[in-house]
């Protein structure tokens, strides 16, 4: 879009055409840059002009209607998405399973079947680096560990009799191996995490600097799936907070802009989730190269 306005010529700042003009933004935009869905026809609603000039559809589930009836046309446009979000974002890493979901794009599940080959090689020949080896590690689940919690942890997750757990300070996150404290996961429940990712935003991005400058990874495990994460404005846990996925996606995807120590799991309820942190902390920093949300959604995990 132009950086002036198309009414008067004078620079365009969002708040212009109602200030100048008594029109709302939403109007200025579908009547200067119409954009239409693909499956629909219709008006794409505006939220926000990112959104707006960026959208196809009106949501990702038209997308997907569109994309069973569209052949060849449809990859070539799942391909284009990744190409506009890598140019756009300046991602050099092909985006997890969790990203992907987070930036309303198609699942690495349905990029892998559309073209019949593993997300990592649809990537390199995009030209993306390649971070998550999207292999399944195997861990032995009797064998016994010992994990530390931190002090400030409230609702401990409960593991199985080959495990032994002990409070002590943590530097950052929840939960990490006795005698490791660099792999940590930090566990959240969903209204934990709508927390974080307002209010406790700043808070949350200097632990994140902290485990970097120490050489810390953290796993942020979100005890509820994705889709519940999605309807985070009308779970009756979470109806009541002051944010709403757009905000809060936003400022996830922004955190993968800015780290790299670190990767988001969503999952399905606490018992999963002490499932998913034994896991992790048998792996150790092998966990790095692994999409962990990638396994969860295979239902290796
Ligand atoms: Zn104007």
């Amino acid at each position: 879009m132009d950086n002036v306005c198309k009414i008067c010529g004078q620079e365009f700042s969002t708040g212009h055409p109602w200030s100048d003009h008594g029109i709302k933004l939403a109007n200025y935009f579908h009547k200067f840059y119409p954009r239409y869905s693909k499956l629909t026809n219709k008006l794409i609603i505006f939220k926000n002009p990112d959104q707006y000039l960026n959208a196809d559809f009106e949501n990702l589930q038209e997308m997907k209607t569109w994309l069973k009836s569209a052949g060849e046309e449809g990859k070539d446009y799942i391909l284009e998405l990744l190409i506009k979000r890598k140019i756009k974002k300046n991602w050099i890493y092909a985006p997890g399973q969790a990203l992907l979901r987070l930036s309303n794009l198609p699942s690495i599940l349905y990029y892998e079947k559309q073209f019949n080959l593993p997300f990592s090689e649809i990537c390199k020949k995009l030209g993306f680096k390649i971070k998550y080896k999207n292999k399944e590690e195997k861990v032995n689940w009797i064998a016994p560990i010992e994990i530390k919690i931190d002090t400030r942890e409230k609702l401990l997750l409960k593991f199985p009799n080959h495990i032994k757990t002990e409070i002590g300070c943590l530097k950052f996150g929840d939960y990490s191996l006795v005698g490791d404290e660099k792999i940590v996961i930090e566990r959240k429940s969903i209204s934990d995490a709508a927390g974080t990712f307002s209010a406790g935003y700043d808070r949350f991005k200097r632990e994140l600097q902290r485990a970097k400058k120490a050489g810390g990874y953290i796993v942020i495990l979100i005890e509820n799936s994705y889709s519940d994460f999605r309807s985070i404005e009308y779970l009756p846990q979470t109806r009541h907070i002051k944010s709403n996925y757009d905000h809060l996606s936003k400022r996830m995807r922004d955190l993968y802009e800015e780290f790299s120590n670190f990767q988001i799991v969503f999952c399905d309820g606490r018992k999963q989730a002490a499932q998913i942190t034994e896991y992790i902390l048998k792996l150790g920093k092998k966990i790095k190269k692994i999409d962990i949300q990638l396994l969860i959604d295979k239902k290796v995990l």
